[in-house]
C-alpha cells in the first residue's frame, strides 16, 4: 500500500520526538489520516505538517495530536469531550483507543464531513456529534473523564470544570492567537492542578468563551 512507508515513517518520527505512549502510537499507525485531508493532500497527509481541511481550518500536525492524547492519556471506556471536531482525526484516535467521544464543531460542513468519515470507520456507537458552540461545552453528557481542545482559547476555561469528573482532565491551548501554551487541569477533590505544558500554535476557539 502506497501509504504504508509514509505512516512507518512517521511513528518513527513521533517515538523520536518522544511519543512513547505505545497505545498512542498504535492508534495512529491504524487509523487512516490521508482520508481525513483534502482532497489532492493525501500523500502529504503522514508529513510532519498541518494541512488545510476547508473553511479556513487545519488538521493538526502528527505531534501535536500524538502529544495531546498521551498527556490527556484517555483509558478504554472514558468519556471526552473534544471541542473542535474539525476532520473527525483527532476524535478518530480517541474511538481507536476505546473511548466513548462527545465532539463538537461550529462550522456544519466540517462536522457532517466528520460525521461521515468516523461512521465509514465503524466508529457509530463509539462517538455523538454536534454542531454548535463547544466553548460553553456539553453539559447534557457531562461530567467526563476528559476534556480536550483542539483551537486556542484565550482564557482558561474554568466554567468547565464543573462539567469534569472528579480525577477527570482537561488539556487546552491558552493563549493569544499567535502563540498558546497547552495547558492541562487536573481535578482533585474541590481543587484543580494547573500545568503548562508547551507552547504551540492553534487556530483560535471562537464563541462565548472564545475570540469573538
Ligand atoms: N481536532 C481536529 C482534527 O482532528 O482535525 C482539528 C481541529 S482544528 C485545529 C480546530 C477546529 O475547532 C476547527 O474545525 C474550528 O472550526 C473548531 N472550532 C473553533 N471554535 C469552536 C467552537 N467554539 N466550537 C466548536 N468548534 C470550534
Amino acid at each position: 500500500m502506497i501509504y504504508e512507508k509514509k505512516i512507518d515513517q512517521m511513528i518513527k518520527r513521533l517515538r523520536a520526538a518522544g511519543i512513547e505512549d505505545r497505545r498512542v502510537l498504535q492508534a495512529m499507525r491504524k487509523i487512516p489520516r490521508h482520508l481525513f485531508v483534502a482532497r489532492g493532500l493525501e500523500l502529504q497527509a503522514y508529513d510532519e505538517k498541518a494541512l488545510p481541511i476547508g473553511f479556513g481550518q487545519t488538521i493538526s500536525h502528527p505531534f501535536t495530536v500524538a502529544l495531546m492524547t498521551q498527556i490527556l492519556n484517555p483509558k478504554s471506556g472514558e468519556r471526552i469531550l473534544e471541542i473542535g471536531t474539525g476532520s473527525g482525526y483527532q476524535a478518530a484516535i480517541l474511538c481507536e483507543l476505546g473511548c466513548q467521544v462527545f465532539t463538537i464543531e461550529k462550522i456544519k460542513e466540517l462536522a457532517f464531513r466528520a460525521e461521515k468519515r468516523l461512521k465509514e470507520l465503524h466508529f457509530t456507537y463509539r462517538f455523538l456529534l454536534k454542531v454548535g458552540d463547544g466553548s460553553l461545552g456539553w453539559s447534557a453528557h457531562a461530567p467526563y473523564d476528559g476534556i480536550i481542545f483542539t483551537a486556542g482559547a484565550p482564557v482558561p476555561p474554568e466554567h468547565l470544570f464543573d462539567q469534569l469528573k472528579d480525577g477527570g482532565r482537561l488539556l487546552a491551548p491558552i493563549g493569544d492567537q499567535q502563540e498558546q501554551t497547552l495547558t492541562l487541569f487536573v481535578k482533585e477533590d474541590r481543587s484543580v492542578r494547573k500545568s503548562e505544558i508547551k507552547k504551540l500554535r492553534f487556530v483560535p476557539l471562537k464563541g462565548a468563551h472564545g475570540w469573538s
